[in-house]
């Protein structure tokens, strides 16, 4: 049974029934004709394979981006097995701008509009105008547009409707020439001289001194959502806790850095057989010294009832937790 331990970025021991590579587009109908998947692996950087699988895994590993351009903007069409951190150096290389804030966030390209990643006030929905997917029911290719995506805080369609249902081939981008540098975060805001290149930079600075490298100690990036909260329940926080952090989202919610949550009730640096609460950044869980999925599973919920318990927030988990044949909710 192939080893599932290489394939997703938390390094648990597990395998896998079958793992077939989708090369081409060719290949997927043709695999369609055989089997159907029970899951689409990216590079598994935001899937956690907790005991063995004992489903189909089809691994993307499509390739290909080509670039265009009008007077008004980048055109780019990228397929979706390509790395996003390779995209997004090669449109810094060609001073096209847009995807700076998103550098070095891993994963593949076609990922990337799953759970609309986001990093430091950008979010990739911004520039997606259209998504090839292979539609698995139908087995054909479609093409869906950006304003049927249903893009919100790591939301969309693919993790509703369309999960498990389209296997996203190819993402198209639009990036306006003229647009404007998201520098509202900390040492984004303290650049003097924002530019393409300053952004990316600084970003990866900040990103490789406050995060763990996957390739040095197992993790997944965030473990948990960011809760958004009515305001009226936020009020009645920051009547008990004056320090709490807060982002305004809209007139009637609040999104709190569940870190600041986890942290304050005393987890971060904590290691629960072998799972550490990563000891600069309280979001993410690492598997610090050989840990299991059991051991994770356990450490998880510790957090989040701890987190119900003293706030009154139910946590939700961002990471695709996978038990031994599908998806498992903490
Ligand atoms: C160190 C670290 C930092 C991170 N930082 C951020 C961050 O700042 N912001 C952020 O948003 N995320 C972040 N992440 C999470 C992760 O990088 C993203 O979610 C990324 O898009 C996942 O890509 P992947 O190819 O590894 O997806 P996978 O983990 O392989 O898959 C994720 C989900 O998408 C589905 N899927 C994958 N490919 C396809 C496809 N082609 N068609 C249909 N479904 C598919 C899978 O079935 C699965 O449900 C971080 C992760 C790590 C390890």
């Amino acid at each position: 049974m192939p080893s599932l331990s290489a394939l997703h970025t938390f390094g648990l021991d597990a395998s896998a029934q079958t793992v077939s590579r989708v090369d081409t587009v060719s290949t997927l109908f043709a695999l369609a004709q055989q089997q159907f998947p029970n899951l689409i692996l990216g590079e598994g950087s935001n899937t956690i394979f907790t005991e063995d699988y004992t489903g189909v895994i089809w691994q993307n590993c499509l390739s290909g981006i080509t670039f265009s351009e009008d007077a008004d903007c980048h055109y780019i069409s990228a397929a979706s097995g390509e790395n996003w951190h390779a995209l997004v150096c090669r449109c810094v290389d060609l001073n096209i701008g847009g995807f700076e804030n998103l550098a070095l966030i891993p994963g593949t390209v076609g990922a990337a509009p799953i759970q609309n990643i986001g990093a430091y006030g950008v979010e990739v929905s911004k520039f997606i105008t259209e998504i090839e997917y292979f539609d698995l029911k139908d087995k054909s290719l479609k093409i869906i547009c950006t304003e049927d995506c249903q893009f919100g805080y790591r939301e969309s369609i693919f993790k509703h409707q369309l999960r498990d249902v389209a296997f996203i081939t190819k993402v198209m981008f639009r990036l306006p020439k003229q647009y404007e540098y998201v520098v509202n975060y900390g040492e984004l805001a303290a650049l003097k001289l924002p530019s393409i290149e300053s952004i990316f930079q600084t970003v990866i600075k900040i990103r490789e001194n406050k995060l763990p490298d996957p390739r040095n100690v197992g993790n997944a990036g965030s473990f948990f959502k960011n809760p958004i909260v009515p305001i009226n329940i936020f009020t009645r926080l920051q009547n008990e806790y004056e320090d709490i952090p807060h982002y305004l989202v809209s007139n009637t919610h609040v999104k709190i850095p569940a870190a600041w949550l986890i942290e304050r009730l005393g987890f971060k640096g904590q290691i629960h057989e072998g799972i550490q609460c990563h000891p600069q950044q309280a979001l993410v869980l690492t598997n610090y010294a050989s840990g299991t999925g059991r051991a994770l599973i356990d450490f998880a919920k510790q957090i989040k009832a701890a987190v119900f318990k003293r706030f009154g927030i139910a946590l939700e988990h961002e990471v695709q937790l996978m038990g031994q044949t599908e998806r498992i909710k903490l």
